[in-house]
């Protein structure tokens, strides 16, 4: 037997979306596994999809149809390293090797490069929606040339996610390391996005005094409006869990330290090497660790002086706190998709802003209704400035903007934490400001290390002579 694709790696990324592949028609999949217990295990459980199964990574290629394409899911760095030999040995000039681990787009780039140089075509593949994505429909975000996106594209949509609209969420991101730099940008946004909802929760219960039922229903009426997504979803799933061993809601018994795997550091650290902004997805990734100090919270929890016993409670509070979640979202998004356009700039890549907040519809862990606006926003002006910039965008937040200063003041009175929801509104404010005290950083540049200044009234480099008589001297003729 030839099958049209393969899967190596059989762990529950990859036996899963071998799954998903041997479900629909027309796909014949080869499954390969370095440890052949996993491939066996796949088999026993479900041997019935047709499966033509390798004992060695020999058999395995030889039981592809030509052009050779092979999906790799395994341990993302080393493994991923090791598996690509292995098959760029095997594999002959037009054969695809698809990487859809979750890989550094630096080590894509890299990858894509040395096996362009062997006749290889290289795929890195962001796929996001975890275990039940990879089975059911995932959204998918590969990179890679135009060559190999023939022939897997037809492959990736029939096992992606369908939007609401009935479109699969998969398109060809860009070429080499794009696929990969937009699933980090994904990622980061994910970190966003649950550091807002982590907020309202915090506030609606320790500032407006709601229990953990009644946070159970104002999330699922927030999930019927703007917010509707996966995330405020799962929410009022997890709030609604009750913890056997207590009685008590469950998330009073889970210890309060957040975790990562660092796609959300990888995102932050790129953001700040092309200098954009990310201070959403910033917040969200310094507030998981500090809630991981527990020394530190022990040690200066008892020095708190001025918080109020019981905070007061302004009027309609649940409306203002949704309000707020809404334009910091709108803030975190903004900012994830400034970073995709400084990302393609730099990198060389197209990438159609709109298309990606169509892939993110469905399937992934983002997914929510409003990425429909953002794709109206792409879709109707691809040069879009800033997402707070489109009109739709705009009205929203200016709507909600009141409630939201109300909300970051009332949560800095009660000295309730909510650096997500006050620095999007910084942000916001730095943007809509018509002067920044940046003229007086300038300044104070200018008079350690004189580093010069521009002036607002003519063109030219301007110096105070701060330590001389402090005359103000031209440095470079200006070019008029
Ligand atoms: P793991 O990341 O746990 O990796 C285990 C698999 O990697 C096994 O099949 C293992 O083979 C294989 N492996 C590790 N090292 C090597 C090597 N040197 N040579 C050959 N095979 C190797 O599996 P997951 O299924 O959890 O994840 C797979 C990929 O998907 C990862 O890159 C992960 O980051 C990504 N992922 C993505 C998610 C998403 O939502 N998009 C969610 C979870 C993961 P063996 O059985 O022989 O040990």
């Amino acid at each position: 037997t030839t099958a049209n694709i393969g899967v190596v790696g059989l762990a529950v990324m990859g036996s899963n979306l071998a799954r998903n592949l041997a479900s629909r028609e027309g796909n014949t999949v080869a499954v390969f596994n370095r440890t052949y217990a996993r491939t066996q295990e796949l088999l026993d459980e479900h041997g019935d999809a047709g499966f033509v199964a390798a004992e060695t990574i020999d058999d395995f290629v030889a039981s592809l149809a030509k052009p050779r394409t092979a999906i790799i899911m395994v341990q993302a760095g080393k493994g991923t390293d090791a598996v690509i030999e292995q098959l760029a040995e095997r594999f002959e000039p037009g054969d695809i090797i698809v990487d859809g681990g979750n890989a550094n787009f630096l080590d894509t780039i890299r990858r894509e490069r040395e096996l362009r140089e062997r006749g290889l075509n290289f795929v890195g593949t962001g796929i996001s929606g975890g275990e039940e994505g990879a089975l059911k429909g995932p959204s998918i975000m590969p990179g890679g040339s135009d060559e190999a996106w023939e022939t897997l594209g037809p492959i990736l949509r029939s096992i992606a996610a369908v939007a609401p609209d009935g479109e699969p969420c998969v398109t060809h991101v860009g070429t080499d390391g794009a696929g990969h730099f937009v699933k980090m940008v994904h990622n980061g946004i994910e970190y966003a996005d649950m550091q807002l909802i982590a907020e309202a929760y915090d506030l609606l219960r320790r500032v407006g005094g709601a229990s953990v039922p009644e946070l159970v229903d104002v999330f699922r009426s927030w999930n019927e409006g703007d917010l509707e997504s996966y995330l405020i979803e799962i929410t009022a799933e997890v709030l609604g869990q009750q913890d056997a061993a207590t009685g008590g809601p469950l998330v009073d018994s889970i210890l309060d330290e957040a975790g990562s795997k660092g796609t959300g550091v990888w995102t932050v650290q790129n953001a700040l090497g092309l200098g954009v902004p990310v201070s959403g997805i910033g917040e969200a990734v310094f507030a998981r660790a500090v809630s991981s100090k527990p020394e530190q919270r022990a040690a200066v929890r008892g020095t708190v002086t001025s918080r109020p016993e019981r905070p007061e409670v302004p009027d309609r509070f649940a409306d203002d706190v949704r309000a707020a979640l809404y334009a910091s979202k709108v803030v975190a998004y903004a900012q994830g998709f400034d970073l995709i356009v400084a990302g393609a700039k730099e990198y060389g890549w197209e990438i159609d802003l709109g298309a990606i907040a169509k892939i993110w519809r469905a399937g992934c862990i983002i997914r929510a209704r409003f990425l429909d606006r953002i794709t109206d926003a792409y879709t109707g002006d691809p040069g879009l400035i800033s997402l707070l910039a489109d009109p739709y965008f705009a009205d929203a937040v200016a709507t909600g903007q009141a409630a939201w200063r109300r909300v970051v003041a009332t949560a800095v009175t009660a000295g309730v934490p909510a650096p997500g929801f006050s620095s999007a509104l910084a942000y916001y404010d730095s943007l809509a400001s018509e002067r920044l005290p940046a003229a007086l950083i300038q300044g104070q540049r200018d008079f350690f290390g004189a580093h010069t200044y521009h002036r607002v009234d003519r063109e030219g480099v301007f110096h105070t002579l701060w330590s001389d008589d402090r005359r103000e001297i031209e440095t470079e003729p200006s070019t008029h």
